[in-house]
């Protein structure tokens, strides 16, 4: 498994938990949501993060998608340190950065 298979697959089990939980039955919001039925590596393939984003725009069940995963991948440190994957319309590195927000200020040169 290369390094690329393993981010995919860390990615799409990060969005199966999410959206169908630990206990694997879906959330009843599930059955309205605009990704069910289409191939997960949608959401965790670089160059697909523009359809996939595009995907969640249209998505009746954001709301409920963004709260539960944001609530499920805050939960442990490696979770919200190694966010990965499109989900409720944001990218991994920007929920990593929600999570570990940066300060841009620099240092004063005397
Ligand atoms: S917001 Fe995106 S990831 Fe969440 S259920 Fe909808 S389409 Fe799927």
């Amino acid at each position: 498994m290369n390094p690329t298979d393993h981010l995919g697959y860390v990615g799409t089990r990060a969005l199966m938990l999410a959206l169908f939980g630990p206990s694997g039955t879906p959330p009843a919001w599930r059955a309205d949501a605009a990704c069910a039925g289409k191939d997960t590596e949608l959401f965790f393939t670089t160059n697909t993060t523009a359809h996939a984003l595009d995907v969640c725009s249209d998505c009746p069940v954001i709301a409920q998608c963004r709260a539960d995963h944001f609530e499920w991948e805050s939960r442990t440190r490696s979770r919200r340190f190694y966010s990965s994957g499109v989900v409720a319309g944001t990218t991994g590195s920007e929920r990593n950065q929600s999570y570990y927000p940066r300060t841009t200020t620099r240092k004063e040169v005397a």
